[in-house]
């Protein structure tokens, strides 16, 4: 069975001294660590003085990477930068130069990846055209999608310049792959790391209710194509809720002219629910045209057997699996279709 991992990060190896260049103190860097001759090379992913998390080689080496891909028997990946590199706060021509510079590095990594690998761009999402530009230039040069964090500082997916640059890829067919990052409630949840696991959850539903609420599905056109991360969070789950208030309380409706469930045909979401029963709940609200197989490689919170939910599925016979892990993908990404 094919199967292409649409939700997958990259680092360069190494890039500029950002701090050195722009100034402040809260630039993302890589410290490599040295190898001891054993496993993988490691880094930790520092931000400004501050460790952020340990990476290793799979983020920057294309041949660690097919090697994961062939054991786990996936034969396609699409990369993506890590939120931390967006610089969505920083002014816009920092931003611009970040955008550029990692989009770059995305496809020399998929250079090295022997036509299996392919990336999504980030845009400088603060100056919506600047934004659209880059977008632009970035599919020129071989992105197959693009990459947004699911909020500005406090401009929710509703946001006019967010559904202006949305429309803007949906007018030049650009796939589009909402990421949650700069999670809610920080302070709360700072231990154990409930940022991952329930704030990402939080920020995603929050995505998806504010676009059909705010009207953002009603007004950009419906050639769009995108895609929510993580199994749209939390939002398959508390559909019902969110439908009970759009019918009972006139405030809860926003600008959306239909209720929720109306708009489930115009977004899709990837599958890295880790868990059968969150698998078939997203298959029964969202059918299975809607989901693409994705994983949060290569970092620890990923699916750590890549592909196995769905291939271990008893709910979903082989053309749906095939479906989910490599058709709808194809058709979403317009990626060359091997055999
Ligand atoms: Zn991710």
């Amino acid at each position: 069975m094919k199967v292409i991992d649409i939700h997958s990060h990259f680092f360069p190896k190494t890039w500029p001294n950002l701090q050195e260049k722009f100034g402040g103190d809260d630039w993302p860097w890589l410290k490599h660590l040295p190898s001891k001759g054993e496993g993988f090379d490691k880094a930790m992913l520092m931000k400004g003085n501050k460790e952020f998390r340990p990476i290793y080689s799979a983020c920057w080496d294309a041949d660690v990477r097919l090697q994961q891909m062939n054991e786990h028997g996936l034969e396609q990946q699409i990369i993506s930068a890590t939120p931390i590199l967006f610089a969505y706060e920083k002014p816009i021509e920092q931003a611009l130069y970040c955008a550029q510079f990692f989009n770059d590095a995305a496809l020399e990594i998929c250079q090295q990846g022997k036509g299996r690998l392919f990336a999504m761009a980030q845009v400088p999402l603060q100056d919506i055209d600047v934004a659209c530009k880059e977008a632009s230039r970035a599919m020129n040069t071989g992105h197959v999608g693009i990459q947004i964090g699911n909020h500005v500082g406090e401009k929710n997916m509703d946001d006019e310049g967010v559904l202006t640059f949305l429309q803007h890829c949906a007018g030049e067919g650009i796939p589009v792959f909402v990421h949650p990052w700069d999670m809610m409630a920080s302070e709360r949840t700072k231990n154990y790391m409930m940022g991952w696991t329930v704030g990402m959850p939080a920020e995603t539903q929050l995505s998806i209710v504010s676009m059909i609420l705010g009207g953002g599905f009603d007004q950009v056109s419906e050639t769009l194509k995108i895609c929510f991360a993580h199994g749209g969070g939390a939002f398959a789950f508390l559909l019902g809720r969110l439908e009970n208030a759009w019918h009972f309380r006139d405030i809860a409706r926003g600008k959306s002219q239909f209720p929720p469930s109306h708009y489930l045909d115009r977004f899709y979401l990837d599958t890295a629910v880790f868990d059968h029963d969150a698998l078939d709940l997203l298959v029964k609200k969202m059918t299975t045209n809607k989901l693409m197989f994705g994983t949060d490689y290569p970092f620890p919170l990923g699916e750590q057997k890549m592909g196995q939910l769905i291939k271990t599925s008893a709910t979903l016979s082989p053309p749906e699996q095939q479906q989910l892990l490599a058709t709808n993908a194809e058709q979403f990404f317009n990626l060359p279709i091997s055999v």
